[in-house]
């Protein structure tokens, strides 16, 4: 229960409903339980008219008129509130499952990027909608029916003691058995469907792969094998099911057999009694027998609930466990730091955790406000990590990394993002329209902002040309761009945000140079101020930088202008050179 206890606070926060939910399903026990007495009374009344002792046919018939009337009254009443409680209880339940899907979507956007690559994003998935779902649960029916159950119970006891002792013992003595019965079945029931599930989403990845894949499953000719790989896993899927139908079509018939049971005790039991006389009238028996009835479904709930209970502990403790996961990258000053544009860095190394990777190891240079920095090197060099640094996805290792002067961690987080335009190196785009692509960078942009954006990125002329133009869907539904028009388009996002650091991790790669150059010389005009890192493997992106840096193996190996570099032997100058045979420049 140690792990529940993390939702305490929204039980607090929604305390007014719950307990009014509680009151209702207290009432709407009393009046439930009205009527197995009226029964009683009512069967006794036609005994005792049978002997005699009510010698009138018209009493007979006004007090069992006023029984019925009483039972349908009370029938409606505790139907109402029954509504009302699950009116109540539920949907607290849907309130707190919200509450805790935002908790966690909200982590899962403070946690940094280490966080994401030791976690696959099935696993991610599955904390925001099974295991909230299953906690869920806990919240609304486990809480709901346990309240039921207790009240029922209770408030049947206080009744079944007083009219007889006795009868109640031997009736109650099956529901404790019942109950374990439930919740071994339960646990069953629940690891079964639980494989189900497994095969589920084993039988989907595989369709949607296939799906995805089919123009290289149709051009290899291997529909056949695929189909069998397929058959072989349905088959496994099925056999599962049946496994599960199997323990579930035994819980009915099981609660049947067990409020069979109970009903022969009591008339069993009840009829001996009622023959030496310990219980007063036959009515006694029918009121026993609804009673027994009425109790059986709840006691059965508890160990459906409990089984409930357990699942939801153990999904919650999954919540908990990830709640707590602290990023690894904290805001360390909360006052404002606007960020102005100069770049240092000293004796830089950087090392990833998890691979043990030497990214960059004593890099050193530095960028003035307003300059153009290219950054060449093959791939594997680091470059995307100095980048990486910069907008402090990851801290260094050891070294030190200014901006402005001040080292990197002292700037407040959140002004350090929004000074910087970053274009990664595989362009993402959302599956929305263009627009919003590109106004993903400044939310409130005009449309004309937009369009400026997208000429500077020399993405326009494309753009116009879909029938839709700049509300154009992308993604699975929509239009699928080239490569080139993906990187332009991610341009756009960057540039519309008139940052003060503009980084570029290789994003002219599948653009071809003269394309490049409109775009550089662009970029050039509407960005005199601001800090611009291009990273790239070509020549033709680096020759009108400030500087340029030569990395290999994560050491700078070359630094210094176009000009001065082309007439020095090594990287840059064979880079150049092959280039320029190749026409690239
Ligand atoms: P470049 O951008 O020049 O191609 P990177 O900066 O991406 O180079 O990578 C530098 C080195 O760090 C490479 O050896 C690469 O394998 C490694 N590396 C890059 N990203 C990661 C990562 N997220 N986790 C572990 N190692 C990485
Ligand atoms: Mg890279």
């Amino acid at each position: 229960m140690k792990e529940l206890q993390h939702l305490n606070k929204y039980f607090y926060k929604y305390r007014k409903q719950l307990t009014i939910g509680i009151i209702i399903t207290i009432i709407a026990r009393i009046f439930l339980l009205f009527t197995p007495r009226l029964i009683r009374e009512s069967i006794d009344a036609v005994v005792d008219y049978e002997e005699g002792i009510i010698t009138e046919k018209s009493v007979l018939k006004a007090e069992l008129l006023e029984n019925i009337l009483l039972i349908i009254g009370a029938a409606i009443i505790a139907g109402i509130l029954t509504f009302l409680m699950r009116q109540t209880i539920i949907n607290v339940s849907r309130y707190i499952e919200f509450d805790l899907k935002n908790e966690v979507y909200q982590q899962y956007q403070r946690l940094s990027l280490n966080f994401y690559k030791s976690n696959r994003t099935g696993d991610l998935m599955n904390r925001i909608s099974e295991d909230v779902g299953k906690t869920r649960m806990y919240a609304g029916p486990a809480i709901m029916y346990s309240i039921n159950t207790l009240t029922l119970f209770i408030i049947a006891l206080v009744y079944m003691f007083n009219v007889a002792p006795t009868l109640t013992m031997y009736t109650i003595i099956p529901l404790p058995i019942l109950s374990v019965i439930i919740y071994r079945l339960s646990r069953a029931i629940h690891k079964r469907s639980t494989i189900v599930q497994e095969y589920l989403s084993k039988l989907s990845t595989f369709t949607q792969e296939s799906f995805s894949g089919i123009s290289v499953i149709k051009a290899y000719g291997i529909e056949n094998p695929t189909n069998a790989s397929f058959s072989v896993l349905s088959n496994e899927s099925k056999q599962k099911q049946i496994d599960l139908t199997k323990v579930q079509a035994l819980f009915f018939p099981l609660m049947l057999l067990l409020i069979g049971i109970s009903n022969l005790t009591v008339i069993y039991i009840g009829g001996k009694q009622y023959m030496s006389g310990e219980i007063a009238s036959i009515g006694i028996i029918a009121e026993f027998i609804i009673y027994v009835n009425l109790l059986t479904w709840p006691v059965a709930t508890v160990g459906w609930v409990t089984s409930i209970v357990k699942q939801a502990e153990a999904s919650q403790k999954r919540i908990n466990e990830f709640l707590s996961e602290e990023p690894a990258i904290q805001n360390l000053n909360e006052n404002p730091t606007p960020v102005k544009g100069s770049i240092e860095f000293k004796n830089v190394k950087f090392v990833y955790d998890d691979t043990n990777i030497t990214a960059l190891n004593n890099v050193s240079f530095s960028v003035n406000q307003g300059e153009t920095l290219a950054i060449i090197g093959k791939t594997g060099s680091g470059k995307s990590t100095i980048l990486d640094l910069i907008g402090r996805l990851y801290d260094t290792t050891s070294g030190e990394l200014l901006i402005d002067g001040r080292p990197i961690k002292e700037m407040n987080l959140v002004d350090l993002r929004k000074s910087i335009g970053y274009v990664p190196q595989d362009a993402f785009l959302f599956s929305d329209s263009i627009k919003n692509n590109i106004k993903f960078g400044k939310q409130k942009a005009s449309e004309d902002e937009v369009i400026t954006a997208a000429k500077n990125a020399a993405v326009h002329d494309n753009i116009v040309d879909f029938a839709k133009g700049y509300e154009t869907i992308l993604g699975e539904r929509g239009i699928t761009l080239s490569g080139g028009q993906k990187q332009r388009v991610s341009i756009a996002r960057a540039i519309i945000k008139q940052p003060q650091l503009l980084l570029f991790d290789d994003c002219l790669s599948a653009v071809d140079t003269e394309t490049e150059e409109q775009i550089l010389n662009n970029l050039y005009a509407i960005s005199q101020n601001t800090t611009t890192i291009i990273v790239s493997h070509r020549v033709s992106s680096a020759k009108n930088a400030d500087k340029i840096i030569v990395l290999d193996e994560g050491k700078i190996i070359q630094q210094g202008t176009h000009d001065s570099l082309i007439n020095i032997d090594g990287y840059y100058k064979e880079l150049y050179n092959k280039q320029l045979s190749e026409k690239e420049i």
